[in-house]
């Protein structure tokens, strides 16, 4: 690539946003050109509006750069969106309408049947319904920080041996609920049982990620995802178990082969954030663990492991992934990669 392609940060201030900042410094192909956040932070230096938490320091080049405010026209092309749920909605369909190429992280237009959910190693031939959407730029989405590593993980082996039903039970960290998040007085040394409207999401993405282009619209996969979700105390990394019932049963050794030899399309391109590996599988007892292996392949990788027979379904086993960088801003920008690498920006 000659010449970087600007970007734009919808939300930079937020959690998602200064993931971006860092996963973007130095990128290959995109330069940050525009911060954009709320009317609160608008006018004030990046530095001024955002509580960083991050820990690397703000990128020198942003540090004074002024926070420009939702809904102003914008030059890039590309928009990264790490926007409240509250107000992400009508802008990004605005920012569409005028052209720009949004790349989400927000939940809003998930539902959307001709909005893609997109994950470049499984279900890249989705951006062609792109095409058909009634902007004169797109939406593009990625998945809820749960679903990107179990979508990652079930993928080749629904190809495989056919999925029927899935039992999920998700631990996620704090970082997935934003800043300031939960009370550390509701989360210190505690389990909460409930968040808010994610198991819907958890038991409907991944149908539509591995669903098939009909017209118009993406129809779902066939099977049935029953999900419990839980928030712990944990700082970046959602663990989650999940026993899975397949159409032909396979043994615990056949699923861990195909698990570590799955590549796809952003290995074989070679894009600058994709994981050499999408799927690292263990075989100690006691991992994957969060603190330890959530930045495996730069926080890109679906971690998987105590892959054995269960006696409900077929097999259970353990999965984590890093929810901001493959839950979230790593997995926008990897959409990026492979929206441009396959010619879609042209
Ligand atoms: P966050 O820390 O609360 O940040 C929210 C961002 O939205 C801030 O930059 C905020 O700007 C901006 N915002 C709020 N009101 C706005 C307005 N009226 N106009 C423009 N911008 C506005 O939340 P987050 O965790 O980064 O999540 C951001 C999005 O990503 C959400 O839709 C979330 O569901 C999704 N997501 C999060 C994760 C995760 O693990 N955290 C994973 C996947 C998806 P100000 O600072 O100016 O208020």
């Amino acid at each position: 690539m000659d010449r970087k392609i600007p970007v734009a940060l919808l939300g930079a201030t937020g959690t998602v946003g200064q993931k971006f900042i860092v996963l973007l410094q130095n990128h290959p192909w995109f330069e940050i050109t525009e911060l954009v956040a709320s009317p609160r932070s608008a006018g004030k230096t990046y530095r001024e509006a955002c509580a960083w938490k991050q820990d690397s320091p703000i990128p020198e080049y942003l540090q004074d750069e002024i926070v420009i405010p939702a809904g102003v026209e914008l030059k890039s092309r590309i928009l990264f969106s790490g926007m409240d749920a509250s107000v992400a909605g009508p802008l990004e369909e605005d920012y569409a309408g005028k052209g720009h190429i949004v790349i989400s992280n927000a939940k809003n237009h998930r539902t959307d049947p001709d909005v893609p959910i997109i994950i470049p190693e499984v279900n890249p031939d989705h951006f062609e319904i792109t095409k058909k959407q009634k902007y004169k730029g797109a939406i593009i989405t990625n998945s809820n920080c749960v679903i990107m590593p179990m979508a990652m993980v079930i993928a080749p082996l629904d190809k495989a041996f056919g999925i029927e039903w899935i039992q999920l039970t998700s631990m996620q960290a704090i970082s997935g609920a934003g800043y300031p998040g939960v009370a550390s007085y509701d989360i210190i040394g505690n389990v909460i049982p409930f968040i808010g409207g994610e198991e819907p999401k958890v038991e409907s993405e991944s149908q539509k990620i591995l669903g098939t282009i009909d017209g118009n619209v993406i129809r779902p996969a066939d099977y049935v995802v029953s999900a419990q979700c839980n928030r712990v105390p944990v700082v970046d990394g959602h663990t989650e178990t999940l026993s899975i019932k397949f159409r032909k049963k396979p043994s615990p050794e056949e699923v861990k082969k195909i698990l570590r030899e799955w590549r796809a399309m952003p290995q074989e391109k070679k894009l600058p954030s994709a994981p050499s590996a999408p799927v690292i599988v263990f075989e100690e007892d006691n991992r994957p663990q969060p603190a330890r292996d959530v930045w495996l392949e730069g926080g890109m990788a679906a971690c998987v492991g105590r892959i054995r027979e269960c006696p409900i379904g077929d097999i259970k086993m353990v999965i984590m992934g890093h929810n901001t960088v493959r839950g979230a801003a790593g997995a926008a920008i990897l959409n990026a990669e492979a929206y441009v690498s396959l010619g879609y920006l042209d």
